[in-house]
């Protein structure tokens, strides 16, 4: 794809159907000019937009719209690029990109996303930003987009930034310090080396905090309920719901499929799964199929929501078959795992336990934020911004190397080129996030800049 850059490229910016107004997107690394007279019969003014006929090749008008022309690098994607906008029919909208492609030296379709990826490859936008504007578009809940666009605006690039400077700071100490071997560990006492490296690894959690809670906020938390048959795990979906999505019925086992609903507590995104009764012995074998999805569900799931029917808690039955389900729900993370009692209105919860009604909605509000602090989710700190799980794994590695070159750094006669080794690899994680190297980066600066005096 990156060898197919120079290509012009363009496609029909908006949603697919109709709507008022359609645009057509143009994007080339070569002057637009020659495109520009044939399809809009004048040059254009950069930046302003033009209302005139869009022509066809024999001159003829295909609709009446906008065209603005935004010459390179002031653009989306730091290159030329010419919209038009058009009446949004699907048809016009055809017909305006197949009269492009004619008209335009080498325009081809261009592929998903890469527009944005133009936007990145000419320095537009980091590699966070350029991700934040898919999670934009797809962002599920209000207070996703607003992180979304946060991200976009460089929110997270900003942090990480701020951690990278640091962190070339203490990589230009240590390596310089390498060639000077008899003097180092004094060298690096009196530039305070190891408490910067603790300040930065400070830092560094802070920002994994934060991200993942942005990571959370886009990609939500798999909750399962899970339970025997009748206990209200499909009241309890549509309590959460607010809706009547499941099948609510009083014949144990009815429940035969999951069913998954998406919703949202505090704008966190919780997919939620009803799971069939989790009976093991069913001689149905719809039933068995549901069953056997449901444990499926629940080895993938965030939390799982165990539910118990006070109604019924004590009998022997009963009980043996909520045995025979904790015994396979051992294989699952305990702090995964919340218990709730169900249907306080006909007996008692064991103390500090969950209690609920869904009769009469008693303990639903403390559920919910049962089920946020049990996912991690802390109240929404100012400026949280959006990001993925890509994000979160790169600062965890950025914070291992950190730790090992804290360990070296605390042995008597420290090997410093492992240190700066492991400084190195840290920097190339947190490079990774926005997608800048480091390789280049540091050469720019250490020694150049750094000179080690006495
Ligand atoms: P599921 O099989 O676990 O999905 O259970 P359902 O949600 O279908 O509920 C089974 C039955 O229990 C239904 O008749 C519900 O109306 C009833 N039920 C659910 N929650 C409560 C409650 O808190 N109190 C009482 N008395 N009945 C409830
Ligand atoms: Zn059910």
């Amino acid at each position: 794809m990156l060898s197919r850059h120079a290509d012009p490229i363009a496609a029909i910016a908006t949603a697919p159907g109709r709507g008022a107004v359609g645009i057509v997107r143009v994007s080339s690394p070569q002057d637009l000019s020659p495109l520009i007279l044939a399809v809009c019969g004048k040059p254009l003014r950069p930046r302003e937009a033009t209302y005139l006929p869009f022509r066809d090749a024999a001159g003829v008008a295909i609709d009446q719209g906008l065209a603005l022309h935004f010459p390179a690098p002031h653009s989306y994607t730091g290159e030329h690029v010419l919209e038009l906008q058009a009446h949004g029919g699907a048809v016009v909208m055809q017909l305006l990109l197949a009269r492009v492609i004619e008209a335009g030296a080498g325009v081809r379709l261009a592929e998903p996303g890469e527009f944005t990826q133009r936007a990145f490859l000419n320095g537009k936008l980091d590699l966070a930003q350029a991700e934040a504007v898919a999670d934009l578009i797809d962002a599920s809940t209000e207070a996703a987009a607003r992180s979304a666009s946060r991200a976009l605006g460089g929110a997270l690039s900003h942090e990480v930034g701020a951690l990278r400077d640091q962190l070339i700071q203490l990589r230009m100490l240590v390596e310089a310090t390498l060639d000077f071997p008899e003097e180092e560990i004094d060298f690096l006492e009196k530039a305070d080396a190891f408490g910067r490296l603790d300040r930065l690894t400070a830092q560094l959690q802070a920002v994994q905090a934060r991200t993942r809670q942005g990571a959370l906020l886009r990609d939500g938390l798999k909750v399962v309920l899970a339970g025997q048959p009748n206990v209200g795990k499909s009241s309890l979906l549509n309590a959460l719901a607010g809706a009547e999505l499941a099948i609510v019925t009083p014949i144990p086992g009815t429940t035969r499929d999951k069913v998954s609903q998406t919703i949202q507590i505090e704008g966190v995104p919780l997919h939620i799964t009803d799971t069939a009764g989790l009976r093991d012995e069913t001689a149905d074998e719809v039933e068995r199929i549901g069953v056997s999805r449901s444990w499926d569900a629940i080895a993938d799931a965030d939390v799982v929501l165990f539910l118990h029917d006070l109604g019924r808690v004590g009998q022997p039955d009963y009980e043996a078959e909520d045995e025979r389900i904790r015994a396979r729900l051992a294989g699952v993370d305990a702090n995964r795992i919340v218990q709730v009692f169900n249907k306080t209105d006909l007996g008692a919860a064991p103390a500090g336990e969950i209690a609920l009604s869904l009769k009469t909605g008693n303990g639903l509000e403390a559920l919910r934020r049962r089920l946020l602090q049990t996912a991690g989710w802390q109240a929404v700190p100012e400026g949280l911004f959006i990001a993925r799980e890509r994000h979160v794994q790169a600062l965890a590695r950025t914070a291992e190397h950190l730790a090992l070159a804290r360990a070296i750094a605390e042995q008597r006669d420290a090997a410093l080129d492992l240190l700066a080794e492991e400084l190195r690899l840290a920097h190339d994680a947190l490079g990774e996030i926005t997608g800048a190297f480091s390789a280049d980066e540091l050469l720019g600066v250490i020694f150049s800049s750094f000179c080690i005096g006495k």
